[in-house]
């Protein structure tokens, strides 16, 4: 089972060590697109992993542009510390953020399960507001997320719109795909009508087009937002989207802790668990 795990995880992860990103992106780059790199790990224990990840963060910002691939970087707040304490993520991701700042670049917080929900946009608002270089995912799932989206475009906080990776509960979720989808159709117009720099981050290519229709038609830059899509998953889009002048921006994730983001993309495609099981019962 894990061997067929680390199989499906090479085509989503570009590698264990920040130089296997690094490399990923600059081939990106060469495509014209732009990476956002995210060191794998979340739900930490104790303290001093969750300053090893800001160390790893300085290092990985240093990294970029070192080498000058465009790149910014992309969190989690349980990977910073998030179950020790709200007082020490918001430290960590600040420090984060604070460097980024200094070497020009920008901080995408990631979006976890709704038990983080609340803290992660406050933790971020609280960053945000004296270090502007950040921006946060929202999840279309949510009940929540309409209220948290006109809080964000008030704030001028850019918002980086995700379908949602998490099982949630029913009482706090949309039921069916039909409706979360309907969901990110609608803050998908208000962000891109009225947000700051939004990420469209899907790979639904009647979403994508809607996107690019509302842009067309109410004469939107295509500078003033971009579509975001992770690494391993419809390439000849992102290219073409960045053909047609579209920023597009690729999720690049690298570490050792690749299991979880590896099973959440493994759950939200039914040919991947098929490939599991097929190779299980044969
Ligand atoms: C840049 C980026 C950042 C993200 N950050 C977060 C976050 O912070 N929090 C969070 O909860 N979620 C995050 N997600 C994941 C997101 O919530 C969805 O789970 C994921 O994007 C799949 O949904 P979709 O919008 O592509 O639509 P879907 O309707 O699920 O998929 C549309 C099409 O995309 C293709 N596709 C989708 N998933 C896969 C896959 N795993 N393998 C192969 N093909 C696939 C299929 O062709 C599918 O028909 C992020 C996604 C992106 C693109």
């Amino acid at each position: 089972m894990k061997g067929l795990i680390d199989l499906l995880a090479r085509r989503y992860i570009a590698g264990t060590h920040r130089a296997d990103a690094i490399e990923v992106a600059r081939r990106l780059n060469a495509d014209g697109l732009r990476a956002t790199i995210d060191n794998l790990g979340e739900n930490v224990e104790d303290a001093a992993e969750a300053l090893l990840t800001v160390k790893e963060y300085s290092a990985l910002l240093d990294d970029i542009k070192g080498s000058g691939v465009r790149s910014t970087v992309s969190l989690k707040l349980t990977h910073l510390g998030l179950d020790l304490g709200y007082g020490a993520a918001r430290d960590n991701a600040q420090e984060i953020v604070k460097k980024a700042r200094g070497l020009d670049n920008f901080v995408w917080f990631d979006m976890e399960g709704s038990a983080y929900t609340r803290r992660t946009i406050d933790i971020f608002l609280d960053v945000h507001a004296s270090h502007p270089n950040c921006g946060i995912a929202i999840q279309s799932c949510l009940l929540r997320s309409a209220g948290d989206v006109a809080l964000l475009i008030k704030e001028k906080a850019p918002v980086r719109l995700v379908k949602g990776a998490y099982k949630e509960p029913p009482e706090i979720s949309y039921a069916s795909k039909r409706d979360v989808d309907k969901n990110y159709r609608a803050l998908m117009g208000e962000l891109l009508l009225k947000g700051d720099r939004p990420a469209i981050a899907t790979h639904d290519r009647r979403l994508i087009d809607e996107a690019v229709r509302i842009a067309s038609e109410n004469g939107i830059p295509k500078g003033s937002f971009e579509f975001q899509m992770l690494l391993g998953i419809k390439r000849g889009l992102q290219k073409s989207l960045a053909r047609q002048g579209f920023g597009v921006t690729v999720y690049v994730p690298y570490g050792v802790n690749y299991l979880p983001y590896t099973l959440r993309r493994l759950r939200e495609r039914k040919e991947n668990i098929f490939f599991v099981l097929r190779n299980i019962l044969d």
